[in-house]
């Protein structure tokens, strides 16, 4: 560990909230690996050198803000801001002498009542409003909103906070019509160094007023207001609860929602992101036929990785294991890890937006309908028809297990188990699109509870595409090796993903350790250009990128580290993937300008994770990002919030050598 120099003892006794001192990471979980764990945990290349604070200071109010950037300015190091931790390189945590906040209040006393969870709906002349703390999960407030028939755009892992995700965007299933989250934001209560003392209101620029106690200069709300909501997340400042301006369920009385399950096949795979192409390529369907799919691959060898039995005698327990284990609060419930089975699985999920209210919809509508008959008439689908009595027959099979284990085996907690599992089959929530289902409820159908699909590391690999063209035949596809033996008329979008998927499904030896969690759909459209809102915002007012954006494209990887070559081999597979996007093999963007994305950005091909350096990926241009570091020095002049090296600016800051000198060892070895 490199010790920039001697940093002041921090007063733990001056914090209302609890403070946690860095202890020796040992390989094991212990308490403070359990604090700093986050998402990328275990994916990211160091932990020790980059997730790995010098303190932890779970705030109790902005006070304990306020003396924790006191403590940073005295000592010339940096804040890592975390809400929910979901952040995919670990760049809401930092190391060396460096500290982070976290708002999440798991160490709380308060528990509900802490100060940053703290969520309220009020009336304004019939127009809604909710302030969410950024402590709050996505998950949270779903209740919430549908019993107020109200909704925003946001996404769907339930997990993610409000926090990081006012700060990256907040893109969500009706995007292609409502845009972004924070398209939908009316004000935030915001900390930020050049202002030490006080919490400050920042308006959208329409709405400012000349607010004395908690206002700043017009010029700055706006400046702040454009930097914050999806300019460099935490980077800035701390946003400490944000109000939104809701839509209404009402307002859209002919919405219907999707959410279909396959069983996984390779051709199920091709016929359904086909059909998904197929709808991205068209505006104007787009426009309301919001569609994704994501598919999972089969676990082969661990057929039933419950945290009880995990790995055993194929390498022991992961870290993350561990977690899901021990601190289910923290990792979330172990469900996803259930779908494998045995077999993989693929869901096409979405809705139909009803953007023109009581008018012209019929025909949108029927389109839509086209839409899902054509995913019904894929091979494996489970037919509207027969799902009543296929829930029944699950339904019935579980009850008698269940009394089964309780009544004559006497096991109440293998009952309980079996119950929990039940439950998280989540059958209620599939949707057919026949019948108006509250966009609320369809937001929280299609929301995912558990955060993460294996209880693995990752690679990952994230985009934003903007051609048209993803169904049609692709003449470069053919040069391939993968393509080998595939008929040169089928060479789209959908029959290379269907055989790379299948590469690794198909062969478990060669693939060994590997889980794939491929997802891609509609987004953008419209939306994004021109978000239906009932707020008048503008997109203009905040910074949010690549807003001309049809498309999505994740390739996620996960895979066990304790198997031996596990890592490299995975690496060398993303990579090759990702080295056909970038060259624009697929055809994902159209003028061959790769998009990522800050709320999942992606480094392969021996990348590393420095905004600086690779930011012309993530802005729409250089001038953008230009007038983000410019607004970096105007607001945090002394870079208190400036904490690993995803922030603007980053390498410019001298004291973040040793981050520097940490990522770039790699590379100075092979020189
Ligand atoms: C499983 C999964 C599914 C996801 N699905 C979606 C999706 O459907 N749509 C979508 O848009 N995104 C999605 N994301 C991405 C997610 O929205 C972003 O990573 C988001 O920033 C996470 O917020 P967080 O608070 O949970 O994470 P954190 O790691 O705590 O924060 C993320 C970033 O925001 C900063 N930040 C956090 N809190 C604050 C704060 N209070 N003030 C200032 N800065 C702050 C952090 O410093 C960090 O840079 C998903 C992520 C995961 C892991």
């Amino acid at each position: 560990m490199t010790n920039t120099k001697t940093t002041m003892l921090l007063d733990p006794s001056k914090f209302s909230g609890k403070v946690m001192q860095r202890q020796p990471l040992t390989g094991t979980l212990t308490e403070w690996v359990a604090s700093a764990y986050q998402y990328a945990y275990t994916s990211i290349q160091d932990p020790e050198n980059e997730c790995n604070p010098a303190y932890i200071i779970y705030v109790e109010n902005d006070n304990d803000i306020f003396l924790a950037m006191e403590y940073a300015v005295a000592n010339d190091i940096g804040i890592a801001v975390r809400s929910g931790g979901h952040q995919y390189n670990a760049a809401s945590s930092t190391a060396f002498n460096n500290i982070q906040i976290d708002l999440s209040g798991r160490e709380s006393s308060q528990k509900e009542n802490y100060l940053y969870k703290k969520v309220s709906i009020e009336d304004n002349n019939g127009d809604k409003y909710i302030t969410i703390g950024c402590g709050v999960a996505l998950g949270d407030i779903s209740e919430l909103l549908i019993q107020n028939g109200l909704f925003f755009p946001r996404g769907e892992c339930a997990t993610v906070h409000i926090g990081g995700h006012s700060n990256t965007g907040g893109m969500s299933p009706i995007t292609p019509i409502f845009g972004a989250m924070i398209d939908h934001v009316v004000e935030f209560e915001f900390i930020c160094s050049k202002y030490p003392d006080g919490t400050k209101t920042i308006r959208r620029p329409d709405l400012w007023i000349d607010d004395k106690e908690k206002g700043i200069p017009q010029q700055e709300n706006d400046e702040l207001f454009w930097a914050v909501l999806g300019g460099s997340p935490g980077n800035f400042g701390i946003l400490t609860h944000l109000t939104i301006k809701c839509l209404k369920d009402a307002d859209y009385p002919h919405t219907r929602g999707l959410k279909l399950a396959w069983p996984y096949s390779k051709e199920a795979v091709e016929a359904i992101s086909q059909i998904v192409c197929e709808v991205s390529d068209n505006p104007e369907l787009s426009a309301y036929a919001s569609i994704s799919a994501v598919v999972v691959g089969p676990e082969y060898f661990y057929p039933h990785r419950h945290p009880s039995a995990p790995l055993k005698s194929k390498g022991g327990m992961t870290l993350d294991d561990e977690m899901l284990k021990q601190y289910p609060e923290l990792a979330g419930e172990d469900k996803f890890n259930y779908v494998g089975l045995g077999h993989g699985m693929i869901a096409v999920y979405g809705a139909f937006l009803n953007p023109t209210g009581n008018e012209n919809y019929e025909e949108q509508l029927k389109q839509f309908e086209e839409v899902r008959d054509k995913f019904l008439k894929v091979p494996g689908c489970i037919p509207p028809k027969d799902f009543p009595i296929i829930k029944s027959i699950v339904k019935g099979i579980f009850n008698i297990a269940e009394w089964f284990e309780e009544k004559i085996l006497g096991n109440k907690e293998k009952a309980a188990e079996l119950d929990a599992f039940h439950k998280s089959l989540e059958l209620d929530d599939i949707m057919y699109g026949e019948k108006y289902i509250p966009i609320s409820q369809v937001l929280n159908n299609l929301s995912w509870d558990n955060p993460r699909e294996y209880s693995l590391s990752y690679k990952k690999l994230s985009y934003m595409g903007n051609s048209r063209a993803m169904s049609k035949v692709n003449n470069q596809l053919s040069t391939l090796p993968i393509m080998k033996g595939v008929s040169k008329d089928n060479l789209r979008f959908s029959t290379w993903l269907a055989n790379e998927i299948h590469s690794v499904v198909s062969s478990p030896d060669t693939y060994h350790g590997m889980y794939m969690a491929v997802q891609f759909g509609v987004i953008g459209g419209p939306g994004l250009v021109n978000p239906q809102s009932s707020g008048g915002g503008q997109v203009s007012y905040n910074s949010l990128s690549h807003r001309a954006s049809n498309f999505w494209f994740d390739y996620d990887v996960f895979f066990n580290p304790e198997i031996e070559g596990c890592t490299e081999n995975t690496q060398q597979y993303i990579d090759g993937i990702a080295h056909m996007v970038i060259n624009n093999t697929i055809n994902l963007f159209k003028d061959g300008k790769q998009q990522r994305v800050l709320l999942g950005p992606s480094f392969p091909l021996g990348e590393k994770p420095i905004l600086d350096k690779y930011w012309s990926y993530f802005y729409d241009s250089e001038e953008q990002y230009n007038q983000l570091c410019q607004l970096k020095t105007k607001f945090d002049e002394k870079n208190v919030f400036t904490a690993n090296l995803m922030c603007v600016g980053a390498t410019k800051v001298k004291r973040m050598q040793p981050f520097l000198d940490h990522l770039m060892k790699d590379e100075e070895l092979s020189k």
